[in-house]
């Protein structure tokens, strides 16, 4: 079983989405093994996105991050990590298919409503910076 890490934004979380976004995983045969909201200090969504330190959304992508509270979850499930990033769909949401996450909540590729892990490496680093012990 893999575990990939999944973040549900403030923009959805703002919309009282958080329940409408599990039951998506949940039906996708996700399980959630642990979960946590949190509200983060810009600091820490800078070193949380810090891979993209020197793309010119940077800062507002961390101002955004840390602008109201998120859920923060592990999923488990075979091929946890693709999976998850199929039913997210794609960065932006007017390019995301049909029934992703995305694409039913997202508002704009800044606003997208969920975060996931993109590969087995940062999945790690990811679960392990929100999840200590
Ligand atoms: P996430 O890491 O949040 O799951 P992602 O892996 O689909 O999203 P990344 O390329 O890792 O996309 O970008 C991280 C976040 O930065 C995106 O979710 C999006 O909100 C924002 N972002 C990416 N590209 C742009 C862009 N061109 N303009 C504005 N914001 C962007
Ligand atoms: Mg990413």
């Amino acid at each position: 079983m893999e575990k990939t890490l999944s973040i549900i934004k403030p923009d959805a979380m703002e919309r009282n989405l958080e329940d409408k976004i599990k039951n998506v995983f949940i039906r996708n045969n996700f399980e959630i093994v642990r979960e946590r909201k949190v509200k983060l200090e810009k600091k820490d969504a800078e070193q949380f996105y810090k891979v993209h330190e020197t793309k010119p959304f940077y800062n507002d992508l961390c101002n955004y991050l840390s602008s109201g509270p998120v859920l923060v979850m592990v999923l488990q499930k075979e091929n946890a990590i693709a999976e998850n990033r199929k039913i997210m769909g794609a960065t932006n949401p007017e390019e995301a298919d049909p029934g992703t996450i995305r694409k039913e909540f997202g508002i704009s590729i800044d606003k997208n409503s969920v975060h996931g892990s993109d590969s087995k490496e940062n999945a790690d680093k990811e679960i392990s910076f929100f999840f200590k012990d």
